[in-house]
């Protein structure tokens, strides 16, 4: 075997969270009938700071039977994983790798391919390339695109579920035989795929060792988005952390951080989205620190979970009270819901089914980065009952035609005193239903006619800036009162004169 050429590539914006992606290093080599039935190593020199190595290997030959299998070797020259012929893509770190790999401490030094090579003519030459890519963080925007792949591209509602748990924490369900069991993730993930829903997020208590399963079920579920989360889970509340699977220590007590500012501030250094979650959950001896009494900064987190589980209506514990109090403090989480599901795919009798309430995220494609950042942005609303279908969007224009600024929920809309700003409150799927705006947390009357009596309807009226900075939000409600959809505010804020 000949390694003909090791190329270092200049890594010029790997900082954490850089989205450029190119291969750190790329392998390549020959194989010819001298290396028939043997293994060689291909070295590579793994430099400090990474976190998680990423592989690409191909090969040519294969049309004339030659075989080129694949593995690694750690810094020690142990071996840390096999796929042999049946994986072009694997990744490994100290938390989760490509099933065949072996989750691994990434240590400093030199690292070998191990290549099998179990047939190749006399005549014949194998030229392999093997792109590596090194990762200086866990978080999911540290990983190279090869392991984003979107699972669909272009704009759209996407829905999902943000917030269960399985066997990797308190999950549980009925076994084959009967007995109660730790409930397998896959169940969950099977219950989310007959949902037909778009992406879950997986949330376990303080761990995130279901990184692992998920690399596995991917590949599978390949309508359904898998994203890694985790649900802090403290003495003083609980809060979902997205985007990461960096191990993170969520202790606040004397023997951690001091308070949840120390929490809330490790997990952002992460790269992570935190969302409180179910806030106004009583805490006690029922439901251990669930009620959210930490006062740390909500300035550090980017959403609330103004929705969990069916508790959307519940006059003490709604979580929605709590997040418009946030807006009236001039804070801007994005209200999300999430199933808080603990029972894989078996129903439960209080409806807290997968999938139950879901999160509609306006997202730039079907990937974990894009739904974070539709999420950041605000561009959510969340449908309380998980229909398939019902939609709610607001959206506002202002200024002259030419000059004008469309934006949807979640975003800013600068509006000087007197200016007319072109509100459309767009519903579906939900005839017979009502919508409500909310001012500064008030319905506000602003719609002649709320009622709604068709399956599509749209709702235009114009609203009259006071200079003032305001938040304008819609919800869609049954003719009983129950909500139906919760919508993100449009933030109006003033604008000097020129
Ligand atoms: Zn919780
Ligand atoms: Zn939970």
């Amino acid at each position: 075997m000949r390694i003909y050429s090791l190329l270092l590539l200049l890594l010029l914006a790997c900082a954490s969270g850089a989205r450029a992606d190119a291969p750190d290093l790329e392998l390549r080599g020959e194989i010819t009938f001298a290396d028939y039935h043997h293994y060689r190593s291909v070295p590579f020199t793994v430099p400090a700071g990474v976190e998680r190595i990423t592989v690409v290997f191909d090969y040519t030959g294969k049309d004339a039977h030659s075989v080129i299998d694949l593995g690694l070797l750690g810094a020690d020259g142990s071996l840390r994983g096999w796929s042999g012929g049946s994986k072009r893509v694997f990744t490994i770190s100290s938390v989760d790798a490509t099933p065949s790999y072996l989750p691994t401490p990434i240590v400093a030094g030199q690292w070998a391919l191990l290549l099998g090579i179990p047939n190749i003519r006399a005549d014949q030459t194998a030229r392999y390339t093997a792109q590596v890519y090194f990762s200086r963080g866990l978080a999911i925007a540290d990983e190279p695109q090869v392991l984003r792949v979107p699972l669909k591209s272009g704009a759209a509602w996407y829905r999902g579920d943000l917030h269960m748990h399985t066997a990797h924490s308190d999950g549980s369900c009925a076994s084959e035989g009967g007995s109660n069991i730790p409930c397998p993730l896959y169940l969950t993930v099977q219950a989310a795929a007959a949902r037909k829903l778009d992406f879950i997020a997986i949330t376990e208590h303080n761990t995130i060792s279901h990184a692992q399963a998920i690399r596995e079920l991917q590949p599978y579920f390949d309508h359904l988005l898998l994203m890694p989360g985790r649900e802090l889970t403290t003495f003083s509340g609980h809060a979902n952390l997205f985007g990461t699977v960096a191990p993170l220590d969520f202790r606040i007590s004397a023997e951690g951080y001091p308070d949840g500012n120390g929490l809330l501030d490790a997990a952002a250094k992460l790269g992570g989205l935190v969302s409180v979650n179910h806030p106004r959950l009583p805490s006690g001896e029922m439901c251990m620190g669930c009620g959210w009494s930490n006062p740390a900064d909500l300035r550090k987190v980017q959403a609330i979970e103004a929705v969990n589980g069916t508790d959307a209506d519940s006059l003490l514990w709604s979580g929605i009270p709590f997040w418009q109090e946030q807006l009236q403090h001039g804070l801007r989480p994005t209200a999300i819901g999430g199933s808080d599901n603990h029972k894989g795919g078996q129903a439960r009798s209080d409806g807290n089914r997968v999938g139950t309430p879901t999160t509609v995220v306006y997202a730039s494609e079907l990937s974990q980065l894009a739904i974070l950042d539709g999420i950041r942005a605000g561009h959510v609303f969340v449908d309380v009952d998980g229909s398939s279908d019902r939609m709610l969007e607001l959206s506002a224009t202002v200024g002259d035609a030419g000059t004008s600024k469309h934006v949807i929920m979640g975003d800013d809309l600068a509006a000087r005193s007197g200016a007319v700003v072109h509100f459309t409150a767009h519903v579906a799927h939900v005839a017979g239903a009502r919508i409500e705006l909310i001012l500064d947390g008030v319905d506000a009357g602003l719609l002649a006619q709320t009622d709604i009596d068709s399956d599509d309807a749209e709702r235009p009226f114009n609203w009259t800036s006071d200079g003032k900075p305001h938040w304008l939000r819609a919800s869609v409600r049954d003719r009983h009162g129950h909500l139906l959809l919760l919508g993100n505010p449009i933030y109006i804020h003033p604008v000097s004169a020129p």
